[in-house]
């Protein structure tokens, strides 16, 4: 009658959600400002303001025809143009407007690159802790295997010893994700040169080209001028899934792009199935006017900075008060070791505070929670004294 398998995922709504979910709920019965929401990662602070004048621009003197039209399946010619020559400029790389597909967002780049990737058996590895929507898209969008890498929970990083024994014939490709949601980990040079090389070796082991997956929707939000090694450059089975949502804070407007470069093993055929896949899951033609916008605006972001400030006031009174962490390096999320062996009864104790946290399980790591700190400083500020009194419950 219907599909079992989609009603399910449909009736459970990621946790993310249902506690994003909880917050309104609650902000309802006792006020907005008292409920201290970490659950989601949208981002507090606005998109650059010279966008408002780019977008009343576009909507008084643009045709109508051209300003809400269908653009190409792929995205506009002069967009995909725009963001190729922003990439070359940034990374020194040279990618052409055809190794550019738009989307909507990175979680329709995500769910189109494993569509186009699959075949019957194949399986793609993801590290603990992960974005628990790949297990989504992997499973019953691609209905390909998800092989989970245990956590390094000392500093997650990747665990290089589990990672090379779960890689098998069967193994289509690797997603990775810095900087991390949810840890804030991020990968450095001599971590992507060693993850090449494995997948290369691997590859040529098994005959047939393992591919790197790259998602960035965090590539600009780094901290204490951290460089992000640009992963094309060191693997070239590498696609890359980029998003706008987060560091230009247009999380609502979905967009973003998939990146399939020509060094990639047959690499006109990849972006054909890319196209082919973005067709059977109806994202062709991504946001017509918010391809514009990215286009226009593709060397910016917002204002970054406070995500940083944010970091290092949580991070140094959460320590203070005995909470232990890895310290983020990227990204806008911190993930605490629970105060106690189940972390979703520790959720459940920080509920009283009205402190909204994610618990760990979904991300692959029991035992953890997850702070999203792209809110203001002042909610931090007003959350600390809270986060106290939770450590003390539990001296
Ligand atoms: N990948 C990761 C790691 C994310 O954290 C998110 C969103 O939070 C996505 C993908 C999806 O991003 P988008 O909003 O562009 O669909």
């Amino acid at each position: 009658m219907f599909s079992k398998e989609m009603a399910d995922l449909g009736k459970k709504r990621s946790t993310i959600r249902e506690i994003f979910e909880y917050g309104n709920t609650r902000a309802k019965e006792i006020g907005r400002e008292n409920i201290y929401d970490f659950s989601l990662g949208n981002p507090s602070i606005p998109a650059p303001s010279a966008m408002s004048e780019y977008l009343r621009e576009l909507i008084e003197n643009e045709k109508p025809e051209l300003l809400h039209g269908y653009t190409s399946a792929q995205g506009a010619e002069n967009v995909r143009i725009s963001i190729a020559e922003s990439l070359n400029r940034r990374f020194a790389t040279s990618f052409n407007k055809d190794n550019i597909y738009m989307t909507v967002g990175a979680a329709a780049a995500l769910s189109i690159v494993l569509k186009a990737l699959t075949e019957p058996a194949d399986e793609f590895i993801v590290f603990a802790p992960f974005f628990p929507e790949y297990r989504c898209f992997i499973e019953s969008g691609a209905k390909a295997k998800c092989v989970v890498i245990p956590p390094d929970r000392e500093n997650f990083q990747i665990n290089f010893d589990e990672f090379e024994k779960a890689i098998s014939e069967n193994t289509k490709g690797v997603i990775v994700n810095s900087p991390n949601n949810p840890s804030g980990a991020v990968y450095s040079e001599e971590t992507i040169k060693k993850l090449a090389s494995l997948l290369e070796k691997k590859s040529e082991e098994y005959n047939h080209p393992i591919f790197l997956i790259s998602d960035e929707p965090y590539r600009e939000i780094v901290y204490d001028g951290l460089n992000i090694p640009f992963v094309t450059k060191y693997y070239k089975n590498t696609i890359v899934c980029y998003s706008y949502s987060k560091a230009l804070s247009l999380a609502g407007e979905r967009i973003g792009y998939v990146l399939v470069p020509n060094e990639v093993t047959n690499s006109k055929d990849i972006y054909a199935a890319v196209c082919g896949a973005g067709r059977i899951l109806g994202y062709v033609c991504a946001p017509a006017m918010f391809q514009r916008v990215v286009a226009a605006f593709s060397d910016s972001t917002s204002d970054i900075s406070i995500y940083e400030k944010n970091r290092n006031l949580l991070y140094d009174n959460l320590s203070k008060y005995g909470y232990k962490m890895v310290k983020p390096q990227g990204a806008f999320y911190i993930f605490l070791k629970a105060l106690e062996e189940d972390e979703h009864a520790f959720c459940e104790k920080a509920k009283k505070y009205e402190l909204l946290l994610v618990p760990g399980t979904d991300f692959g790591c029991p035992g953890y929670v997850r702070l999203s700190y792209c809110v203001s400083t002042s909610m931090i500020e007003k959350s600390l004294p809270l986060f106290e009194k939770l450590a003390k419950d539990y001296e």
